[in-house]
């Protein structure tokens, strides 16, 4: 009884934690150029075919009863220790009393790839997939043509390109994500990702941990951060916030590459300035942090070419997508020095493989996925999945950035 109040005092403050996000979520701060940009984007959908009898308004509102399955990462031990954690299998996001209170069934699992995993046992009939870019469950066309019952696909996070989005909007199914909610996450892991190259953070701990002092070794890498160049490529929700956190550090400059320009007022807000040539911007920054989506125009976009025209030693943050680059050249580049350094917590396979070769290349800071989903950021996403469930059982809208498949039609910024 005790856990069952405690439970829903959490779920409580974790919705009441959600309207505040929403509430300060910069695609809803009205009057901004910024919001105007991003309403222009996910209002211009691409139109597909589609399979119109999937699509979820014509079947949600029933008082049906659905059956939805979440795939997360497993807690174990950590799971019981902090009752926020609600990211993983076993606090299932907070909501298995709620969805089986209203009559839903709801299977959560980590088991997530190959022909017997647990998730293929419910492709055939779920009504509804709850996954995350933490763990994801590869939403492909092939498992897409099995799911035939498949309506709703939520993302628990930012980022739904391990979903085959044409192909579920060819199916007519809707994918929606928790936009925002967890850009002050991860542009604050950015931020300590600088620094720790910058400073040469990790050789120096290392050296400590393994009994070793030798000053020189690690200081004759060691910089400030003051008076360099900084760029962010992606100037959206978590570009642009990173590019807020860096202002105070007086860097000698503050850039951005984006298709959009972020307008006057956040250039104002954020001290950055848009290049719109991506080599001009490459060839004089410092830092540079990767904040696009990966789609099929980005995917390993910073291959070998692109990265010869980076500043020699520079250092390549990318906490967006592990796909976004070419593997190998980052490797051969932070083997022969063109990278000064690369931190990320994304790879192109998630997990990675135990000889990954980013787990031992030179000058790497690299973790697991992890800067999206703090504590707070699963309280968020937790919340806007449970916003997202109420509204579709209630034959509701969702909240326009939410969307990215929707009618056959895909939002702008996967595109
Ligand atoms: P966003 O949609 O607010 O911003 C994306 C920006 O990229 C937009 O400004 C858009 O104009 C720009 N863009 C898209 N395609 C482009 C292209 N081809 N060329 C130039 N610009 C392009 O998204 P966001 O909330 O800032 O998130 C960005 C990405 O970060 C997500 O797509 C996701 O992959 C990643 N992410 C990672 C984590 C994590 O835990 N590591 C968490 C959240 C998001």
């Amino acid at each position: 009884m005790a856990a069952k109040r405690a439970s829903c005092m959490l779920f409580r403050a974790a919705v009441q934690q959600q309207q505040k996000w929403a509430a300060n979520s910069p695609s809803r701060n009205a009057g901004s150029s910024r919001s105007l940009i991003f309403q222009q984007q996910t209002s211009s959908f691409r139109n597909e075919s589609f399979n119109s009898q999937r699509f979820f308004s014509s079947d949600s509102g029933t008082g049906k009863s659905y059956k939805i399955v979440g795939v997360l990462y497993k807690g174990r031990e950590y799971a019981a220790d902090n009752p926020k954690f609600l990211g993983c299998v076993e606090n299932a996001l907070g909501l298995r009393e709620w969805l089986e209170s209203l009559g839903h069934q709801y299977i959560v699992t980590d088991d997530k790839d190959g022909p017997d995993c647990e998730l293929e046992k419910h492709i055939n009939d779920m009504d509804i997939l709850i996954t995350t870019p933490f763990h994801p469950a590869y939403l492909t066309a092939e498992r897409i043509n099995k799911a035939k019952n498949l309506k709703l696909a939520l993302t628990a996070g930012v980022g739904s390109d391990h979903i085959n989005l044409p192909a579920a909007g060819s199916a007519g199914i809707t994918v929606a994500e928790v936009t925002g909610s967890n850009i002050t996450s991860v542009a604050e892991d950015e931020l300590m990702r600088i620094l720790i190259l910058v400073r040469n953070f990790l050789p120096a701990w290392e050296q400590i941990s393994n009994g070793e002092w030798d000053i020189a070794a690690a200081a004759s890498r060691s910089s400030d951060l003051r008076d360099k160049v900084v760029a962010t490529v992606g100037a959206g929700r978590i570009g642009r916030e990173l590019l807020k956190r860096l202002k105070p550090f007086d860097c000698k400059q503050l850039l951005y590459w984006d298709r959009l320009s972020i307008g006057e007022e956040n250039e104002r807000e954020t001290g950055a300035t848009q290049e719109t040539d991506l080599e001009a911007l490459l060839a004089k920054s410092d830092i540079v942090a990767l904040n696009i989506p990966l789609t099929e125009k980005t995917r390993k976009m910073f291959d070998k070419t692109l990265l010869s025209k980076f500043k020699k030693g520079a250092y390549l943050i990318n906490n967006a997508r592990g796909a976004l680059v070419d593997e190998v050249a980052v490797k051969e580049a932070c083997e022969s020095g063109q990278l000064g350094g690369y931190s990320g917590d994304v790879w192109n396979q998630q997990p990675p493989s135990a000889d990954h070769p980013w787990r031992h290349m030179p000058r790497h800071a690299m973790t697991p996925h992890l800067s999206g989903t703090t504590i707070d950021a699963q309280l968020r996403y937790s919340a806007g999945v449970k916003e997202m469930l109420d509204q579709f059982f209630k034959g509701e809208p969702f909240p326009e950035a939410n969307v990215i498949v929707k009618g056959g039609r895909t939002a702008a910024q996967y595109q």
